[in-house]
């Protein structure tokens, strides 16, 4: 059986990571506490039939009752991050607040193609794409929070940072605390073989423009600054630090 949950401490913040996958396909969602419990992304849920979402079970399993969860980020709104808050199209953390980037709702309620037809992939994963953000957002309803800064802290300690170009409203996440920081980077890059051009640019994400503008301001930033970083599709738990190298850079994994 391979790993599945990662204890670690961030400063105060108690951090879990969690895979919500049995397989490839990494999705690793953190769970971090202090005076609130707050969840970074919230896997696929039951919209992945083929890799399902682990992540209810495995917080029952380590005694997170999902009732008892405050508070929701989501970075963007990809149905393998924001599938398991609207899981069997219900609100799986009804007492939590929803964070996401205004910018990532009004970007979804157009209900916009975020994936052409192609060979690379067929048309249930397709019409996944395109159809879980919209129903999920419409689920959330009420609980859903809208976020209109570039910063913005959730709690304290623990804030989002626009970081556009995958998605429209694409966000990461910075827990600090007692001079300790990590940066939840998501879908920043997949595959450490992603770091060694400062060009390359993935065939999801949706501004290639603007994304190679963003992927570069932060990595040249955690880069400088050793930051421990958390991806969200590296294999689990996702968790390294990046350092310059033949003019891009380098995954370290921790
Ligand atoms: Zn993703």
């Amino acid at each position: 059986m391979h790993e599945t949950i990662r204890r670690f401490d961030i400063g105060h913040f108690k951090c879990t990571a969690i895979a919500d996958t049995d397989q490839g396909g990494a999705r690793n969602v953190l769970l971090v506490e202090g005076e609130q419990r707050i969840l970074i992304d919230t896997g696929a849920g039951s919209h992945d039939p083929g890799n399902p979402g682990r992540l209810l079970a495995r917080l029952k399993d380590a005694g997170v009752a999902a009732a008892s969860i405050d508070a929701v980020i989501l970075t963007h709104a990809d149905f393998d991050h924001i599938g398991g808050a609207a899981d069997r199209n219900q609100a799986a953390f009804p007492q939590a607040r929803h964070s996401i980037m205004s910018s990532e709702v009004s970007f979804w309620r157009q209900q916009p193609v975020r994936l052409k037809r192609s060979p690379l992939y067929d048309e249930a994963f397709r019409s996944r794409v395109n159809d879980v953000p919209p129903m999920a957002l419409e689920v959330l309803g009420e609980i859903l929070h809208p976020v209109d800064d570039q910063l913005s802290e959730i709690v304290g300690g623990v804030t989002m940072i626009a970081a556009p170009g995958h998605t429209p409203g694409n966000s990461v996440v910075r827990i600090q605390s007692q001079g300790h920081v990590l940066l939840f980077v998501a879908d920043l890059f997949y595959q450490p073989e992603n770091l060694t051009t400062r060009d390359w640019v993935s065939q999801y994400d949706y501004d290639p423009m603007l994304v190679v503008e963003t992927r570069r301001r932060l990595l040249d930033e955690a880069a400088a600054n050793n930051t421990l970083l958390m991806a969200y599709h590296l294999p689990f738990p996702g968790l390294g630090r990046v350092r310059p190298s033949e003019g891009a850079w380098e995954w370290i994994a921790a």
